[in-house]
């Protein structure tokens, strides 16, 4: 039975059940309008009509309601007469009972009972009128109050009902009955998905690779014919903004077979066990389509290393998630050719077990691009762009070293809308390096308030590191030095790094001597030191601190680091190192840093003049480049060719 049918059917009782309900609300109503002994039509009459009435002996009985009302029925004679011709009750609907003739209101319960027993009294009727006293309630009131909770029950079924229907079609997914379905999305040959590797640029390795993957689930047997398995999933490892996700898409495109895309913190719910039913859900659904591929992004999300000791002492959630992806990726179906591709950029923190071969057999790293792999992506991301001729790929590749794909993208973008703000035909040159600045230092502030002595301050602080960095071999190449506001800094030297894959304590050192060129001016200058600095100071303090505890470059520490690549150390409340040697760590990071400082301060003590001058024409121009450096200090004698490189 195909599901539609399956609705059908389901729909039809429903339908009928609500016209039942329905049906009964409506004939309740009418009887009670109609029939309720509230709306009959009595003639009203008043007491002194009824006295006379009673003396003719017309009354049969009479019926005191709530202490109040008096309903009067005649006796059949008196129905008779002519004078109560028109008291005769009229109904709309049949009752077996006898409808009073008259009503009206007594003000006085007691004067009234003395009036009729006067009456019976005086004129000696016979037989008796009875008398009976009732209490009636509103009809009306009652029975709203005791619809009150059907009302509910039903709405609430009802409610109930059209969430559970709404899930049929596959809706949002919020509903109650759905929640341990999988979120994945899916993605098949249906779906048209417009990346293509072509739009990834650079990553050569990485592409290599996954494409393999892609040709593993289109020619199984061409791996598997040499006795080869096929591998269960690849793990992209990158920073953030490198292209994984893209790289996925790109797959996704040119796969051809479904493939199920779906976030790390989809798993995750507010109900204990529904990310370990997803996960499931998710395995099984793929396992029908199979071939095909299952890509997490984020998956450290719920891919964290498992804790050894639970603080809360309740079920953790995450690793329920996590055991059931292991045991998924591990199951026993081998050649259900089913490949688990992952993102992160948290490599560090993922659990060991779900790293082992067997589950992610293949760790694919996804680097910040070089100056070549820039180009390519400027590439990509120039093609919708009008762009100026001139313009000068390998420039702004050079530009923007350690931008990532993601911050690349966003440059020409910026350069785009900066270059329309302008009223420009084609983006050129200059838009691009306003683009660049915008995204490292953030928006120019032109108007924010400074008073001249906080700008020469700021001008002497960069000019600072602008001349150390210049004099010391190992510090990085100046590009620029600008002491217009930016974001929440107030200036900015730009550098551009050699990108380096192991680095020298020398290199660390005349680098933290560079940044402390800015406070050292100040000091070499005002002889005063100032706030300024303080992210100067946090980088330096955090390079140094690295330098004796995780590089172990400091001689007095020793040849140790206490770092711990597994990302799970549980030092949390103590020190893996004794009182002792952390009050040498302490040491040894204020003395190198202290040498530092006074390093930086002898070299502007003796460059004085050449750092007046730079700071003053920094003044007069905001913006100085490594030309106008050359200018004041003559040629970099160490600066070989640039090999552009990552940034600081
Ligand atoms: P992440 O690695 O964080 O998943 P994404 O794949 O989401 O990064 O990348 C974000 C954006 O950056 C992409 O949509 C794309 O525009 C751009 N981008 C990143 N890397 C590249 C690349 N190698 N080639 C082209 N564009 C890229």
């Amino acid at each position: 039975m195909t599901k539609d049918t399956k609705n059908n059917k389901n729909k039809k009782p429903k339908f009928n059940m609500y016209w039942i309900y329905g049906g009964a609300i409506v004939l309740f109503i009418v009887v009670q309008v109609l029939g309720g002994t509230g709306f009959d039509e009595t003639n009203p009459t008043t007491p002194s009509e009824f006295m006379t009435y009673l003396k003719d002996g017309d009354v049969d009985k009479v019926e005191i309601v709530n202490r109040r009302e008096a309903k009067v029925y005649l006796t059949p004679e008196a129905e008779a007469k002519d004078v109560h011709k028109k008291s005769k009750p009229t109904s709309l609907l049949p009752t077996a009972t006898k409808l009073p003739n008259y009503r009206f209101e007594f003000g006085d319960l007691q004067n009234f009972e003395d009036d009729i027993a006067n009456v019976i009294q005086t004129e000696n009727l016979n037989p008796k009128p009875q008398i009976e006293y009732k209490t009636e309630q509103n009809a009306w009131g009652d029975f709203l109050i005791g619809l009150l909770p059907f009302v509910l029950l039903i709405g609430v079924w009802i409610f109930i009902m059209k969430r559970m229907s709404g899930g049929a079609g596959g809706g949002a997914g919020s509903q109650i009955f759905n929640i341990g379905k999988s979120r994945a999305k899916l993605f098949d040959e249906n779906t048209d998905v417009k990346t293509s590797f072509k739009d990834v640029a650079g990553l050569e390795g990485a592409k290599e690779e996954v494409q393999e993957i892609v040709d593993f689930l289109k020619n199984p047997e061409k791996y598997t014919n040499l006795g080869g398995k096929i591998p269960k999933g690849a793990l992209l490892v990158g920073p953030p903004g490198t292209g994984k996700t893209l790289l996925a898409k790109a797959v996704a495109g040119e796969a051809k077979v479904p493939f199920f895309s779906l976030s790390g913190s989809d798993f995750v719910e507010m109900f204990v066990g529904v990310g370990a039913s997803r996960v499931r859900d998710l395995f099984k659904q793929a396992k029908e389509k199979s071939p095909a591929i299952i890509f997490i992004d984020e998956i450290d999300a719920i891919g964290r290393a498992r804790g050894k000791n639970n603080m809360s002492g309740s079920n953790d959630e995450r690793e329920n998630t996590l055991n059931q992806l292991l045991t998924e990726m591990d199951g026993f179906g081998t050649n259900t050719n089913v490949i688990v591709l992952a993102a992160t950029n948290r490599a560090d923190v993922l659990d060991k077990a779900l790293m082992r071969a067997g589950r992610f057999d293949r760790q694919i790293f996804v680097d910040l691009p070089d100056v070549r792999e820039r180009k390519e992506i400027f590439e990509v991301h120039l093609r919708p762009l009008k762009k100026a001729e001139d313009l000068d790929l390998d420039f702004l590749s050079k530009q923007t070293p350690g931008f990532s794909g993601a911050d690349i993208a966003n440059v020409c973008n910026e350069a785009a809308l900066i270059a329309a703000r302008n009223g420009k035909k084609a983006v050129d040159k200059q838009d691009f390096l306003d683009a660049v600045d915008r995204i490292v230092g953030g928006l120019e502030k032109k108007n924010k308030i400074i008073t001249p002595g906080e700008k020469k301050a700021v001008a002497f602080h960069e000019a600072g590191h602008a001349t150390v960095s210049w004099m010391l071999e190992h510090a990085a190449p100046l590009v620029k030095v600008t002491i217009v506001p930016r974001g929440r800094s107030l200036g900015a030297a730009w550098y551009l790094p050699e990108e380096r894959l192991i680095v020298r304590p020398e290199q660390m050192l005349d680098e933290m001597c560079a940044a402390l060129g800015g406070r050292a001016a100040e000091k070499v200058i005002f002889n005063q030191i100032s706030t300024g600095a303080l992210s100067d100071l946090e980088k330096v303090t955090k390079q140094a601190r690295a330098m004796v505890t995780v590089y172990g470059l400091s001689d007095k520490v020793g040849n140790l680091t206490y770092y711990d690549s597994s990302g799970q150390n549980e030092y949390g409340f103590t020190k893996p190192y004794s009182e002792k040697t952390s009050e040498l760590i302490d040491n040894e990071i204020s003395r190198i840093i202290e040498e530092q400082y006074q390093r930086a301060i002898n070299l502007l003590e003796e460059n004085k003049d050449k750092l007046t001058e730079l700071a003053d024409v920094l003044l007069e121009k905001e913006v100085i480049f490594k030309d106008n450096l050359e200018k004041i200090f003559g040629k970099r004698s160490f600066d070989g060719p640039i090999i552009a490189g990552e940034e600081e």
